[in-house]
């Protein structure tokens, strides 16, 4: 069977981690004047990760190990998604609307056929007055208000007096303490079965902004999972939904970036291994739908280095594809475990370009 993961599964560890947030967790990017707002629904892969190294780099004699991770990943990490009534959220796609009068989440979910139109009403016969909720979180039918927002008043403080700075006021939003994070992080090389047996599982990480003034301190639990196991189940689960299905939709679990010839680029062209000869799915002249909106990352550059500054797809986006043939389903569905668990290059180790096939139902 010609398949990344199972042919190298006795060098694979893989890692549900759970973050339970502390103290308010600032997320954002570039500040709005003097105000810094938390406008992310998840836990980015390339936060954690940056967090996790560099914790292990301080606290571990892997210093030189965790510094080649920059120039030859290893670890995977997909991006942490908030976790509702001890379930873990996703993105809604772009077919989950919310009528603006009575509220009413309708799950579209029209058979897949050649043309299929987009819903006008709800299912109390409001017109004209859904509103899609691509990118916001749910919880198997449900959309889910999970993540509360604290918002800080924050003073400069000089170094040098270590007094306040005249006008250096900053205004933060921050997730609020008790916020539960899980995802899932690929070990291909053993680094941190390596830190874990030398100092035990972290317990404590610190993530996000204004960590030296006591924000982002969040409890840790590492678990690690047996990865056959995990495999063999999600395959036969995929295998059971396919062998009934013409259709495959992929929904991005992660930002998704995609390049062309000239770099980084929004629209995207999926193009995913043992997936070549089904053919993308001609919905409404396109074969994605996508969560309206760039996601923009920065900030994972090595010390000095410039950052880049990509554009990426945000999560809830929808990809379809015609199954031509069930012939070969079973390599088919091995690939889709492996997209599943390890992104698609590049940029999959910084928690960029997951994926997962969605019940369409
Ligand atoms: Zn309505």
């Amino acid at each position: 069977m010609m398949n990344l993961l199972r042919n190298n599964i006795d060098d694979l560890s893989l890692y549900r981690v759970e973050i339970r947030v502390r103290t308010p967790l600032i997320l954002s990017g570039e500040p709005l004047g003097r105000i810094w707002a938390t406008n992310i629904n998840f836990i980015p892969g390339s936060t954690f990760r940056g967090a996790l190294l560099s914790y292990m780099y301080n606290h571990s004699h892997l210093s030189n190990r965790v510094v080649s991770e920059a120039f030859s990943p290893t670890v995977y990490f997909q991006p942490l998604l908030p976790v509702y009534m001890d379930k873990e959220c996703r993105h809604a796609d772009p077919l989950i609307y919310k009528c603006k009068i009575c509220g009413e989440t309708v799950f579209y979910r029209p058979p897949l056929d050649d043309y299929i139109s987009f819903p006008s009403e709800c299912n109390n016969g409001h017109y004209g007055t859904l509103k899609s909720v691509g990118g916001a979180l749910i919880v198997d039918k449900d959309v889910v208000n999970v993540i509360r927002y604290v918002y800080i008043e924050s003073v400069g403080i000089n170094k040098v007096t270590e007094t306040s700075e005249k006008g250096m006021l900053y205004s933060y939003s921050a997730i609020a303490p008790n916020t539960r994070f899980k995802g899932l992080v690929l070990d291909r090389g053993g680094l941190i079965q390596e830190y874990i047996d030398n100092y035990g599982y972290p317990s404590t990480i610190y993530l996000g902004r204004g960590i030296s003034r006591g924000f982002g301190w969040c409890e840790l639990n590492i678990n690690q999972i047996d990865v056959g196991d995990y495999i063999n189940n999600r395959g036969s689960q995929i295998h059971s939904y396919l062998e009934k299905s013409n259709y495959l939709v992929l929904r991005g679990k992660s930002p998704l970036v995609f390049m062309d010839s000239k770099g980084f680029t929004p629209k995207p062209k999926l193009v995913v291994k043992g997936l070549e000869e089904h053919i993308p799915f001609k919905y409404v002249d396109k074969n994605y739908l996508l969560v309206r909106g760039l996601y923009h990352l920065r900030g994972f550059g090595a010390n000095n280095l410039p950052k880049a500054h990509i554009s990426a797809v945000k999560p809830g986006s929808i990809f379809f594809y015609k199954i031509k043939s069930h012939d070969k389903l079973d390599d088919l569905v091995d690939h889709l475990v492996e997209l599943e668990l390890l992104g698609l290059p590049p940029y999959n180790h910084i928690g960029l370009n997951y994926l997962e096939v969605l019940v369409w139902c």
